[in-house]
């Protein structure tokens, strides 16, 4: 079986526990305004034109993003820094893009990591349907999973999907009682609104076993990525947030009995 990815970091420290190894999967059903990998979204390779300057000059070539793989060389690439995994409590981190995109080809690697005795965490949108959400839910160590919007209507505008399915899916991990860290993006105007902000602490009050979340500043290092996949940027010049700005937004998690990290 082969699937699509388009990169693999390697001693990941901010992506789940220990030491890890975060596989990047081509193809999100989402296109936030915000997204950090818009070379992420389109589920296909592609090609693009990368520009680097040196001094006043300007080079182009041609990139080409996103590759097949088989699963038999994934395994052997993940393989490849158990020794690592094992020294530190780490593990594989499926990311993107959305894995669940791949439903099959995730389901194989997340099977033949657990024959491996291998530590895995799902970083998902849990933007698909129930039955597929499930199915793959029960070989998952540790759900890193996104939050963004509560309104639909918000949702929608700046995610471009509804988010019924995203609460559903996160409603049935909570009661399952399934090992999920809630990770929160705050954008500038968009997800850190009073709104918004209420909303996330209204829905996770209701929770019984999800009790930590991870906040997300907004950066805009990936700007450079849009002018080079030719997308539009919709964040414009919105500026990057200092961590140091998320400290009361931390506090109010906090004194509703959260755990609280800043960063991944
Ligand atoms: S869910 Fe993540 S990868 Fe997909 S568009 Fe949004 S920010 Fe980008």
């Amino acid at each position: 079986m082969e699937g699509i990815i388009f990169d693999i970091k390697h001693f990941a420290v901010h992506d789940g526990p220990g030491i890890r190894q975060t596989i990047f999967f081509k193809g999100c059903p989402m296109s936030c305004w915000w997204c950090h990998n818009p070379e992420s979204q389109n589920p296909a390779p592609e090609k693009c034109i990368k520009t680097n300057k040196l001094g006043d000059q300007r080079f182009s070539k041609e990139q080409q993003i996103g590759y097949k793989i088989e699963t038999k060389e994934l395994m052997e690439t993940i393989l490849g820094d158990q020794v690592f995994f094992e020294e530190s409590n780490g593990g594989v981190t499926f990311s993107g893009g959305e894995p669940l995109m791949q439903p099959a080809f995730l389901e194989e690697i997340l099977k033949q990591c657990s024959k491996d005795n291998i530590h895995t965490a799902l970083d998902t949108t849990g933007y698909t349907n129930s039955s597929r959400f499930k199915s793959i839910a029960e070989k998952v160590d540790l759900f890193l999973y996104d939050l963004k919007l509560i309104d639909d209507k918000q949702h929608l505008e700046y995610t471009g999907v509804p988010v019924k399915p995203v609460l559903d899916n996160l409603k049935w991990l909570d009661k399952n009682g399934i090992n999920t860290r809630l990770r929160f993006p705050v954008i500038p105007g968009i997800t850190d609104t009073a709104e918004n902000i209420l909303a996330v602490l209204e829905l996770m009050s209701s929770f019984k076993s999800i009790k930590h979340i991870d906040l997300l500043p907004y950066h805009n290092i990936s700007n450079s990525k849009y002018e080079r996949f030719r997308k539009m940027n919709r964040m414009g010049d919105t500026q990057a947030m200092d961590e140091k700005e998320l400290a009361p937004l931390k506090a109010q998690f906090e004194q509703t009995g959260f755990s609280v990290t800043i960063g991944g």
